[in-house]
């Protein structure tokens, strides 16, 4: 397993050209691949999911926070994993009477972010598909791979589940601390291969990813194709935003009724909604360093958890290997 594109790692958007072999680290701060866990997986589309460690992104919501900051935060994970060998155990997995019972036919690549681990996981494939070459694939994506990259998982995946986090950049910013250009690129080419489109996926945040930044995300998936499946998920308060209110059913029909006036035709909203929480009281001074409200709200929540920045960008700041955001522990995950 010597990757030797990991000496100059351009696998996702950042391209921090570091050589992870030798110990540098990117904004991932990822060395070689490693397998955070993997299970059967009753979700659609139903599956063997591995769940590989690190992250482009430093996502406020996370729900995963243990595996996107390793190795920052030092979690329970697995490891560095021979290929073939969970691609063996994967395979039998999804034959077994529990993977044909849940209606398991693919293995479903998650994270942190599987970019990170892109050549690891064309590995796992590779000796997936020569067990089983009936074997689907599903890769999940935060839409930040580099172009590069974007076209090497759309050529062995099946089906691609990809987030678009928030559409205006100074929002999408200050709640993952990247910039929202190579997502909303990657989104266009995802839709000039649309049947591999499992659904684009939409979190739904009060006060930050809510009603006006639902408006302008629909509004450029119609722009694209108003049939692409897109869902939206309930927030529920983790990470950084562990004291923030979890969205309301209220809020969800609202925003599933908006995408379809805005012109989608196949949306549909899942998750857990009503989970009890605060509304931010964000201090008038620091709105005011913000042109868009939302972005504000998502900042104080990252000050809070300990980013240096008021205008949040991590591949560009002198703090990304240190900052105290990137070690913050929450005191709820729901
Ligand atoms: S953040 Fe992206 S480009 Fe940088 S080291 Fe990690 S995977 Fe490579
Ligand atoms: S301090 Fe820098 S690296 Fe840390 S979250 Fe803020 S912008 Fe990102």
């Amino acid at each position: 397993m010597q990757y030797k594109e990991l000496e100059n790692c351009k696998l996702c958007s950042w391209e921090c050209g570091v050589d992870r072999l030798a110990g540098e680290q990117g904004i991932c701060m990822m060395g070689l691949p490693e397998v955070a866990s993997c299970q059967l997986h009753p979700a659609p589309p139903q599956s063997y999911t591995v769940f590989t460690s690190g992250c482009s992104f430093k996502c406020l919501n996370c729900q995963n926070w243990e595996i996107a900051h390793y190795p920052r935060i030092q979690s329970k994970i697995k490891g560095v994993v021979v290929p073939e060998s969970i691609a063996r155990i994967g395979v039998q997995a999804v034959n077994s009477n529990a993977g044909q019972m849940i209606g398991a036919d693919r293995f479903f690549f998650s994270g942190g972010s599987p970019t990170v681990s892109l050549p690891w996981i064309e590995e796992v494939v590779q000796y997936a598909k020569t067990f089983d070459p009936k074997m689907k694939v599903n890769f999940d994506t935060n839409g930040f791979p580099s172009r590069r990259s974007f076209q090497r998982i759309l050529s062995f995946s099946d089906s691609l589940t990809f987030d678009i986090k928030a559409y205006n950049d100074e929002v999408h910013r200050a709640l993952t601390g990247a910039p929202v250009e190579p997502v909303l690129t990657n989104a266009q080419e995802m839709a000039r291969h649309r049947d591999q489109l499992w659904e684009f996926r939409i979190l739904v945040i009060p006060n930050i990813v809510d009603l006006p930044e639902i408006q302008a995300i629909t509004e450029f998936i119609v722009s694209l194709d108003e049939t692409l499946p897109t869902s939206f998920l309930t927030f529920r308060p983790n990470f950084c935003l562990d004291t923030l209110l979890g969205a309301s059913r209220k809020l969800m029909e609202e925003v599933v009724n908006l995408a379809r006036k805005t012109g989608l035709e196949n949306v549909h909203w899942a998750g857990f909604s009503d989970i009890p929480g605060a509304y931010p009281s964000v201090p008038q001074e620091f709105v005011e360093k913000f042109s868009h409200q939302h972005a504000a709200v998502a900042a104080f929540y990252a000050q809070r958890a300990g980013c240096l920045r008021i205008q949040r960008n991590c591949g560009m700041c002198d703090s990304k290997l240190t900052c105290d955001l990137k070690g913050y522990i929450p005191h709820q995950t729901t």
